[in-house]
């Protein structure tokens, strides 16, 4: 069948280590993704789900904390690569944007700089290719002047703006998978709408897979076509999102939906 997933997620259990014992805060997580498909994880703030993405990535210190089940990406079982491994994955196959991008992007050196970085460390380009790409890139994130706009830092730019040179950044490794947690949440209402736009239309040309964090309905109903309701660390509810809105059972997606204006 061509429509494997892209990423698998079996029993995903991620623990930390408090006053020495171990605490679960995501319990029993599975769900998919496919090709060309956009899935979101909605649920409200401490329920799990910048941990369970951050699992995916394999971005939490380890020793202080424990991940289990199945991470399947590409059918590669993710928790059984060596950290090395990981990075390749992180440069080439699956990209994270965060709520607020300053946490990536690095404050002291000119956005132009990062993104050839990406390109230099994991495509093989030469700084001259790299630094074509990276206009090319900021272009297609439609950032306007992007030629002149590769020397300035990330505090020249304003907040949708960031997000957006993150969004390139992220782009630069080629991801077959985008996980995006809670990209719009810091952003105005219109500009969070334009920056919603922006993931659709990439992914289509981009033909990547997209795992969508957000506490917000409204930006569920625009954007996914499959949706994981999180309560409290669990999946309460994963469907088709036209089904959750319409057939939701458990009463933490029924109060979700009354909310929705
Ligand atoms: P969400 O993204 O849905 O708002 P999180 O995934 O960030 O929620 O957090 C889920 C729960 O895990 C919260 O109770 C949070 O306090 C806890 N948590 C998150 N990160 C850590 C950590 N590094 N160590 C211990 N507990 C954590
Ligand atoms: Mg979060």
């Amino acid at each position: 069948m061509a429509d494997l997933p892209i990423l698998s997620v079996r029993n995903l259990t991620t623990s930390f280590l408090s006053g020495g014992v171990w605490k679960s805060v995501v319990r029993d997580v599975s769900f998919d993704v496919r090709p060309g498909e956009t899935v979101a994880i909605v649920g409200e703030s401490g329920s799990g789900k910048s941990v369970t993405s951050l699992s995916i990535m394999r971005l939490l210190a380890p020793g202080f904390s424990r991940i289990e089940g199945s991470i399947l990406l590409n059918d590669r079982d993710l928790l059984a690569l060596s950290e090395k491994e990981m990075r390749g994955v992180r440069g080439n196959e699956a990209s994270m944007i965060f709520q607020e991008p300053m946490t990536s992007l690095n404050p002291i050196f000119t956005i132009g700089r990062q993104i050839c970085e990406v390109l230099t460390r994991h495509k093989g380009m030469s700084r001259q290719e790299a630094r074509a790409e990276t206009i090319r890139l900021l272009e297609k994130v439609r950032i306007p002047n992007a030629g002149a706009r590769f020397n300035d830092y990330p505090h020249q730019f304003s907040g949708g703006m960031r997000q957006r040179v993150m969004i390139a950044m992220a782009l630069a490794s080629r991801p077959r998978l985008l996980i995006a947690d809670e990209p719009t949440t810091a952003l105005d209402v219109t500009i969070q709408g334009q920056i919603l736009d922006l993931i659709k239309v990439l992914q289509e040309e981009e033909d990547m897979s997209v795992l969508f964090i957000t506490h917000d309905m409204g930006v569920v109903a625009e954007i996914a076509d499959r949706t994981v309701v999180m309560y409290r660390g669990q999946q309460v509810e994963a469907g088709p999102t036209d089904e959750i809105f319409q057939r939701g059972q458990h009463p933490y997606t029924r109060a979700l939906l009354a909310a929705v204006p």
